[in-house]
């Protein structure tokens, strides 16, 4: 029976196609609110971020923040859109009790960037996603329900807060190309430092755009909205549950209708909010308060030239420069401070592959193990670019070997001491002079007649026991290639 239940998924899913649009809310790291002088700090006292214009109250002019343009003009052109000389800052009107004034700043007709493009790639393969457009907008407040039995609470700290809406095509076909579009569009932002991508305080959060048509044809089908994911994971299991819901209500014969549904993680499933409204619903008309806003050239220019290099772009440099593998390059550079703490390495001792072995190995692993992996700054983070790369030195000069620099980077993680401190108070200097090891050899080869009797019978194979043996006997210490030059003269009566 679930056999059979499997099969006809599959089936279904086979019948049709999904097409995905994403809306993404990034939420810009300027110190003050996009219309007043608040701050927008997180996580402080409720209300504490407020003044008469974030709050609506009657008569207040809103002033536009420059920081909030600049940051969108930023954002477009690294996302190759056109720039809009004039666009226009427009009231969309509804009424929510986190909206006092009635209506939300943002723009409609003539938004500040359209018509970009970002590349993703997905296992190997490129894909080109259009950006429809990117606009400013404010941010609504927060309504709270389970504070009193009796009363519901507001928190106007976010209202104002300023925000791009980033807004795709219908480009992406599966939720991994979703995942990997906002993976991408992600980066771009960090590195140019307007949003800090954190999707659990809410400050990257996204709306997926799901529909379904039969394989083989064009028209669009029903779309279906689902709002505010805050996490990839949800964003990926959100999509993969729409794809077939929608897919199994088709082949039942069952309608679908344009709607805007809810993401229940505990159960694991989308539904129904409410009917999805249409613009005119919102009856958009400019704001009567704020001026048409105009971008001039030199201002456009002055951006282009404060850009910095952008992910992909460094990625490209990581493999043809460094010659690191696609993988590497990949995995670095996909947070900018990453990247930077690589190349801060990288200028004290510029063996890169084997620095990043350590930074893509074992950094990742104690993050992982620390949960610092999602920690936005890499201040946090249990060793340092410098005394990384003074570890990688330390292998290179023959000091320590390999195994022995798994114990000093342990070792690393409890203190801020410098490798070579932690080698020489542990006394882990690697062992290199021929004498001492002879002995240890010699010692071993007393010990293991049989195994020594063996290899001179002819099998190789307990030539790595032997080596085993002398590192053990030296507490890892030894050279491995003194060892095993040492070893084989010894045992083919060289030495
Ligand atoms: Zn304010």
């Amino acid at each position: 029976m679930a056999q059979e239940k499997t099969q006809a998924v599959e089936l279904t899913t086979m019948k049709y196609e999904p097409v995905i649009g994403l809306e993404v809310h990034a939420q810009l790291l300027t110190e003050s609110k996009i219309f007043c002088g608040c701050s927008t700090q997180f996580g402080r006292e409720p209300n504490a971020n407020t003044c008469p214009v974030c709050c609506g109250f009657p008569g207040v002019l809103p002033v536009l923040n420059k920081k909030v343009v600049e940051f969108a003009i930023k954002a477009g052109l690294a996302t190759h859109c056109q720039i809009t000389r004039s666009s226009i800052l427009a009231r969309k009107n509804y009424f929510y009790p986190d909206l006092p004034k009635g209506y939300q700043i943002s723009q409609y007709e003539l938004p500040i960037c359209a018509e970009g493009y970002v590349d993703i790639e997905l296992d190997g393969a490129a894909k080109h996603i259009r950006l429809t457009r990117i606009h400013m907008e404010e941010d609504a407040g927060k309504n709270i329900h389970d504070a009193h039995s009796d009363s519901s609470l507001v928190d106007l700290n976010r209202a104002g807060v300023p925000l791009l809406e980033i807004v795709s095509e219908p480009d992406m076909a599966s939720a991994a190309e979703a995942g990997a579009y906002l993976r991408t569009l992600r980066a771009i932002l960090q590195y140019l430092a307007v949003c800090d991508g954190n999707m659990e305080e809410g400050s990257f959060r996204c709306d997926a755009n799901v529909s379904v048509r039969p394989v083989g044809t064009t028209a669009l089908g029903t779309k279906i909205e689902i709002k505010n994911l805050n996490s990839f994971r949800a964003v990926d299991r959100a999509i993969e549950y729409e794809i077939r819901r929608q897919s199994e209500t088709l082949e039942e014969g069952g309608k679908l209708m344009q709607e805007t549904r809810l993401w229940d993680e505990h159960r694991e499933e989308t539904r129904s909010m409410r009917s999805k409204e249409s613009a005119h619903d919102y009856r958009y008309f400019p704001d009567p308060d704020l001026l048409p806003l105009v971008v001039d050239e030199n201002w456009i220019a002055a951006v282009r030239d404060s850009l910095l290099e952008l992910p992909a772009a460094r990625k490209s440099r990581f493999m043809s420069e460094l010659g690191l593998p696609a993988y590497d390059a990949e995995l670095l550079t996909s947070r900018k401070d990453i990247a930077d703490f690589f190349e801060q390495a990288l200028k004290i001792h510029g063996n890169a592959k084997v620095l990043s072995n350590w930074i893509v190995g074992d950094l990742f692993r104690v993050l992982k193990e620390r949960k610092l992996d999602d920690q936005l700054y890499i201040v946090n983070w249990p060793v340092s670019a410098t005394h990384l790369a003074e570890l990688v030195q330390l292998i290179d000069q023959g000091k320590i070997s390999g195994k022995i620099a798994k114990t000093v980077f342990e070792a690393m993680l409890e203190s801020d001491k410098a490798p070579r401190q932690i080698v020489s108070e542990k006394g882990l200097e690697q062992v290199s002079d021929s004498g001492s090891i002879e002995t240890a050899v010699e010692q071993v080869l007393a010990s293991n007649t049989k195994q020594v009797e063996q290899f001179r019978a002819g099998n190789d194979k307990v030539f790595g026991f032997l080596v085993g043996q002398v590192m053990k006997a030296t507490q890892g210490k030894a050279h491995p290639q003194k060892v095993n030059e040492i070893l084989r003269d010894k045992l083919t009566g060289n030495g």
